[in-house]
């Protein structure tokens, strides 16, 4: 199928895909942001408690110690491999300081001496040294109403961020195949969905004045709104096909009223100017141009009342085996045309078809007739009759002026011609070849043509065998 961005097929997609991203994308972003938030704020927490309740602890300690020894078993107490803690008296000077800031990790790049130099500054907050992530908490210490200097908690979070950045990628990966696997669900559900609007499609594409009648959507599985659809379509199929029955009726019934007094008119006109000696030269030739064209639109109504049948079906026909060859024959000299204009070619004798006898002759009368019109008189229309496998094989081919490439599909519909004044003249009624086609399918056979104007025409005529 094309890629086509206007389909309902593709936007419906590439919303719900959208959507998708946007759940699974945002769910990840925000939750990311949510844990980094509580992790710092956790660790901001542990650091400002173990601050806070410095001053107490050591007032405790100090009951039963001296202060300086209070004081480093307080921080030994409160430190950890992660958190080192030290205290800065008023003039600048370390009184105490935990072992964390002698471990390898922290003496590693001269970090501890650079941390250790972190100006005495209050605060509380997250602070980035060589690359790594601190919680500083900075305060004054204050021990029994005395302040004895400041108080350094720095708790080193590098390895929580660490931690936390791989699952954050976890996540993400995670969020990505799921909008993926979702991607592929949600195509599938789309196709699945659109497939009876797509059925429908086909089904009109497919409606033409042969099927209008049998043609009927039933989707009871489809989405309410395309089985609301398919129901409207069924009402406006049924609404065509009674206006096409009743445009056939229209037509067959003028066809059948007119035909009857036009048959009586051409035959008063036939007589009189058969019986009628006295008419003068102007009177017998408007009386024969009367005649003439009061048979053409005989033939013409007689055309439309078969079409017509032909169309509502009422068409019999009598199928049975032809041999072909003897009926050719049969319709040229029937037709009584000029010496050496119809020639005949056959491959082998004995060759049948199953069709009607009479139908077949009209069809042979009509595309002979139509090379023999449609060509100058000293060229010769062919007939040949050929087996080719299942199917009987009857080509016309004249050398006449042939029909433009434009006009091939056309020439079939009723009334069309290709070029109306010149066709007009040679007397025809632009019905022929549709009655033709209609004959021809009538019976089970196809019909087609080639043609290169100014150099002729070949019509096919393949009839089961
Ligand atoms: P018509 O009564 O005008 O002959 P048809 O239905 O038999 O009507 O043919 C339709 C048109 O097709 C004709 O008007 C003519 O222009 C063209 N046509 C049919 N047969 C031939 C042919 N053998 N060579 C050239 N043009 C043809």
């Amino acid at each position: 199928m094309k890629f086509d961005p206007g389909r309902i097929q593709f936007r419906l997609t590439a919303g719900m895909v959208l959507a998708s991203i946007l759940g699974f994308g945002g769910m990840t972003a925000w939750s990311n942001f949510r844990m980094q938030q509580i992790l710092i704020k956790g660790h901001k927490e542990n650091a400002y408690e173990i601050a806070e309740r410095f001053g107490q602890d050591v007032a405790w300690m100090d009951e039963t110690m001296p202060s300086q020894e209070a004081l480093q078993k307080v921080i030994n107490y409160r430190s950890t491999a992660d958190t080192a803690i030290w205290i800065r008296s008023p003039e600048g000077e370390i009184i105490a300081k935990s072992d964390t800031l002698e471990m390898g990790s922290w003496e590693k790049d001269g970090f501890a001496d650079e941390i250790i130099q972190l100006p005495s500054t209050t605060q509380l907050s997250t602070i980035e040294v060589q690359d790594r992530q601190l919680i500083a908490c900075i305060a004054p210490l204050v021990v029994n109403g005395t302040e004895l200097g400041i108080l350094f908690v720095i708790d080193d979070i590098t390895q929580n961020q660490r931690s936390f950045a791989t699952v954050n990628r976890d996540l993400t990966l995670a969020s990505i195949f799921f909008i993926g696997l979702s991607a592929i669900v949600i195509t599938l559900y789309v196709r699945q969905s659109i497939k009876p609007i797509r059925k429908m499609n086909e089904l009109a594409a497919n409606v033409c004045s042969d099927n209008l009648a049998d043609t009927h959507l039933e989707f009871d599985r489809a989405p309410t709104e395309v089985r609301e659809l398919a129901q409207a379509f069924n009402m406006m199929l049924g609404r065509l096909s009674a206006a096409w029955d009743q445009q056939r009726r229209f037509v067959s019934d003028v066809s059948h009223e007119l035909r009857t007094p036009l048959t009586l008119v051409h035959g008063y006109l036939q007589s009189t100017l058969r019986r009628c000696n006295t008419l003068s030269e102007p009177q017998r030739e408007g009386l024969e141009i009367a005649a003439t064209e009061a048979d053409r639109t005989i033939r013409m109504l007689q055309d439309l009342l078969d079409l017509a049948r032909a169309d509502g079906g009422h068409m019999r026909f009598h199928i049975e085996r032809v041999p072909l060859k003897e009926l050719i024959l049969n319709t040229i000299e029937m037709c009584g045309y000029a010496n050496d204009r119809v020639k005949v070619e056959l491959q082998s004798g004995g060759i049948e078809a199953r069709a009607d006898r009479n139908r077949l002759k009209q069809v042979l009368i009509n595309l002979i007739d139509n090379g023999v019109k449609y060509s100058e008189d000293n060229t010769v229309v062919t007939v040949r009759l050929k087996q080719e496998d299942e199917w009987a094989v009857i080509q016309i081919c004249d050398r006449g002026r042939g029909v433009p490439m434009t006009d091939l599909t056309q020439i079939f519909d009723p009334f069309y011609r290709v070029d109306e004044d010149r066709s007009r003249a040679t007397g025809g009624t632009g019905l022929g070849l549709s009655i033709v086609k209609t004959l021809v399918e009538g019976m089970r056979g196809k019909i087609k043509v080639q043609s290169t104007p100014g150099e002729g025409s070949i019509f096919t005529v393949s009839l089961p065998s």
